[in-house]
């Protein structure tokens, strides 16, 4: 049994049979293993060698038999490098004396071939870099278990292991048997986390080397409350899981209870608690979880598929979905946030040095204005359907707002000369998320129809921390003191101008920050749909002075942990039975 820990995504208990993905760029980091286990890594390279030879022996004949002997001629030499007794020797050795685990030494091994290729001079015999490359997948693959890369024809549940997963893989995983996530990277505000919360799908991530440690059909418990995977438990072990899944399950349907109850304080304030989305039908998923609306649509992830831009009827269509989806409710469409994780970095030629300060979000829908604009008509032309807001992301600056107000009434303009109606004072927001804007909240609250605070990137650039990135993970946290008082001003300057003002970021759907949010006078809080039953919760156990009296302690800490613990105990006071 190996116990690893990372950071936490959606909260719940997953119990499965390992499936690993493999990433494209595969590096095995160096391991090693204890004596007693030197005499397994040595069986499973000889089985990885046997299954490998036979596969290629099999594809060998096919083509053999299809194309002819020339085309077969590849899968001959695969095989002649696989017979090399040296190369086997060279492998099993760093096993024996070295005890290096057997996927660490054949990677170590394959690459060292691969190297004495890349330095010859004869173009042909570079050429087999490739195959060596392609001969070190198939040996890997085989070591560390079956199943990879096709997650579509999965036959049953499993644990998905990868060293990471990009949005759009994530995107697709509800098509799959999917049940739980661990991956090496990854941070609890990336893209990727963001959808498995959607998705509703117990993970774990930042593991770092979790892709190495397991191998496919390994048992394997994630458990997305703690933190913890552990590969293959113990019968005592896998018993008391069994026992939290059941209990999770129970909690669930106990929350699902609150679903028709008003989302209200003890004293009577009514708190507004909306959905974020990714996807359309996500707004009728947080509609029959209770949710008083969409606060958050993510309109980016209409990028997230093989075809590309989707066009403005296919925009038209989403929004159309998602307004419906909300039964009359309010749905805020933000526009494109394309740029640092999301899509023009998979795409572009030369990729940013630094993409989270890059050509992204609004800035990118400026200098794309075209795609902007379309954008705007599509949301235009839906604006007739519902109450429909529009949000513009990742807002610096005065004059980027009002660009992107005149590109709004061009749009307007445009639909206007093709005789198509569409809703002329819809409301226009924006996302406070850097420090610029929160610094200048009162100058924006005179522009802006309203605000909605995120979270996720505000304590990015406010703390210097790359949202997205394990290796930085720890210092990435609401908690922080300077995070907390910048919320408390930006929602201060925003009650005095009158101005509605929510939050968006993941915090919003964080019990652990519920009271002190209501405490700084929030009232209208968007989060991922599976975490409304929680804060509603919450919510209706708290009184607003009891909240203000919280919000005005955590104030006053000097420290992150003083302030987790402190909103931990009080969080607890009220919720003893949940996991916070
Ligand atoms: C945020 O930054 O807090 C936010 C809600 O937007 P996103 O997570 O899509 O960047
Ligand atoms: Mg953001």
């Amino acid at each position: 049994m190996e116990i690893l820990r990372g950071i936490s995504v959606t909260p719940g208990v997953a119990i499965g049979e390992a499936v690993i993905l493999e990433a494209e760029d595969y590096r095995i980091p160096y391991r090693t293993v204890p004596e007693d286990r030197v005499a397994a890594e040595l069986a499973r390279l000889e089985a990885a060698f046997t299954q490998s030879i036979e596969e290629l022996g099999k594809q060998r004949d096919y083509l053999n038999t299809h194309l002819g002997r020339e085309a077969a001629n590849v899968f001959v030499w695969h095989i002649g490098v696989l017979t090399d007794e040296r190369l086997r020797e060279s492998i099993e050795s760093l096993i024996l004396e070295k005890h290096a685990a057997a996927a660490y030494a054949t990677s170590t091994v394959m690459r060292n071939y691969q190297r004495r290729f890349m330095q010859m001079s004869d173009p042909l015999l570079v050429e087999r870099v490739r195959d060596v490359q392609d001969i070190e997948r198939r040996l890997l693959r085989s070591i560390l278990g079956e199943g990879r890369e096709d997650l579509a024809h999965l036959t049953k549940p499993v644990i998905l292991i990868a060293h990471d997963l990009t949005p759009t893989q994530t995107a697709h995983l509800p098509e799959t048997k999917v049940m739980g996530v661990a991956l090496d990277a990854g941070a609890a505000t990336s893209h990727t986390a963001i959808l498995l919360r959607s998705w509703g799908l117990p993970g774990v991530i930042g593991l770092n080397d979790v892709s190495t440690r397991i191998s496919g059909g390994d048992p394997v418990v994630v458990d997305g409350s703690n933190q913890l995977v552990v590969a293959n438990p113990n019968e005592a072990t896998l018993e008391e899981y069994r026992g939290r899944e059941a209990a999770y399950i129970r909690l669930s349907g106990k929350l699902s209870e609150l679903k028709d109850l008003p989302s209200v304080t003890r004293d009577d304030q009514r708190v507004y608690l909306c959905s974020n989305i990714e996807f359309p039908p996500e707004a009728k998923v947080g509609t029959d979880k209770g949710s008083d609306g969409v606060g958050l649509y993510r309109t980016e992830f209409l990028f997230m598929r093989p075809e590309g831009a989707p066009s403005e009827d296919e925009q038209y269509e989403a929004y159309r979905q998602a307004i419906l989806g909300a039964e009359g409710r309010p749905v805020t469409i933000r526009t494109f946030d394309l740029g640092a994780d999301k899509y023009t970095q998979q795409r572009s030629y030369e990729q940013e040095r630094n993409p989270m300060l890059g050509l992204r979000s609004i800035r990118y829908s400026l200098q794309n204005l075209d795609m902007f604009k379309t954008q705007l008509r599509a949301i235009l032309r839906a604006s007739v359907l519902g109450d429909v807001r529009l949000m513009v992301p990742l807002i610096v600056s005065l004059m980027e707002f009002r660009q992107a107000k005149m590109a709004l009434h061009d749009a307007m303009e445009d639909l206007e000369e093709a005789g198509v109606t569409c809703n002329g004072k819809i409301r226009m927001g924006m996302m406070l998320e850097t420090p610029a804007a929160a610094i200048q909240v009162k100058e924006f609250c005179r522009e802006v129809d309203f605000m909605s605070i995120g979270t996720n990137d505000l304590i990015q650039y406010l703390l210097a921390v790359d949202r997205g990135n394990e290796r930085v993970s720890q210092y990435y946290t609401a908690s922080n003191p300077a995070l907390l008082r910048a919320l408390r001003d930006v929602v201060r300057a925003c009650i005095q101008a009158e101005v509605e003002c929510s939050i968006c970021g993941e915090m919003a759907g964080q019990p652990l920050y519920t009271i002190f949010l209501l405490g700084i006078g929030l009232r209208n809080l968007s989060m991922a749909p599976g975490n409304i039953p929680e804060v509603k919760k919450l919510i209706r156990l708290v009184s607003t002075t009891q909240a203000q009296r919280v919000a005005r302690r955590a104030l006053s800490f000097e420290t992150e942990r003083q302030v987790t613990n402190y909103l931990r105990d009080e969080t607890r006071k009220m919720l003893p039975e949940d996991p916070i």
